[in-house]
């Protein structure tokens, strides 16, 4: 882990007509970090996700990966709106893996993993075949390469998910409630290659979660989103056995 930011926001502000839902929010992670999102729903922490994925704009605010803005362009005068192309490459950097999976239901999992890498990346279909192999051996499911997600439990639906994130060897993982759709006792199997994951020590991770145990277990920090603010952050310890803000304490006892 070094010290220079691979995500910033800086006084991030995002509206949704009337709603403001991310309100001048500053926020900062380390090349390597694994940092956990907990609050309430409702408080901007799947926008945050999705403003870095480029599936939202910023109304206000600058927002960086890697030291680069991702929605302007530099030009000689100042900052552009980002062109389709800019975006594509800063996209490029980030990998996220759904709630819902957002898997394509009409490709057999080893296509659904080489998709992007030959399209985006221009990776022949044989080295994207292989990348997808060793992925899913990875997440342990070597033997599932030809099924159709329907023929799939949410569990090794969610790893395929997983595998097609990591396809495009991105810097940085954002998972967003990754095990909220799963039946409970699909969950482990989930969290268990989230968390081999989280070993990797050149990966940046930013996990939306529900699962304190699992935050607690493999975040270097931990953010409590209120609001369109992190109203409190700090080592998972700190976070959790000693909170300084009535928000968060009245939070962690309602889920933990
Ligand atoms: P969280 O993930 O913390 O539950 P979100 O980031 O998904 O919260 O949403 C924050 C707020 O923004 C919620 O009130 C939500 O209803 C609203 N919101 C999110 N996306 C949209 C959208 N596309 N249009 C209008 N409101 C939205
Ligand atoms: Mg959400």
């Amino acid at each position: 882990m070094t010290d220079d930011p691979i995500i910033k926001f800086d006084k991030v502000v995002k509206r949704f007509g009337d709603l403001t839902v991310l309100n001048k929010l500053d926020f900062q992670v380390a090349k390597g970090e694994k940092v956990s999102i907990i609050g309430p729903s409702g408080s901007g922490k799947s926008t945050v996700l999705r403003i870095l994925m480029t599936l939202e704009n910023i109304d206000d605010g600058v927002v960086t990966v890697a030291g680069e803005p991702l929605w302007h362009e530099p030009e000689p005068d100042g900052l552009k709106p980002a062109s389709e192309a800019h975006l594509r490459k800063m996209r490029a950097q980030l990998g996220m893996v759904f709630q819902q999976f957002n898997l394509f239901p009409h490709m057999t999992v080893l296509r659904n993993i080489t998709e992007a890498p030959t399209k985006v990346l221009g990776l022949s279909k044989q080295d994207a075949r292989l990348r997808a192999e060793e992925l899913l051996e990875l997440v342990g499911l070597a033997d599932q390469a030809q099924k159709y997600p329907h023929q799939l439990s949410g569990g090794q639906q969610q790893r395929v998910g997983i595998a097609r994130a990591l396809a495009m060897r991105p810097n940085v993982l954002l998972f967003d409630e990754p095990t909220s759709a799963l039946d409970p006792e699909l969950v482990g199997e989930v969290l268990n290659v989230i968390g081999m994951l989280a070993e990797e020590h050149d990966l940046t991770m930013l996990l939306v979660t529900h699962e304190m145990r699992f935050a607690r277990e493999i975040s270097d920090r931990v953010c409590f989103f209120d609001r369109g603010k992190i109203r409190e952050q700090g080592t998972p310890e700190e976070l959790f056995t000693d909170p300084s803000e009535d928000r968060t304490r009245e939070f962690l006892k309602a889920v933990l």
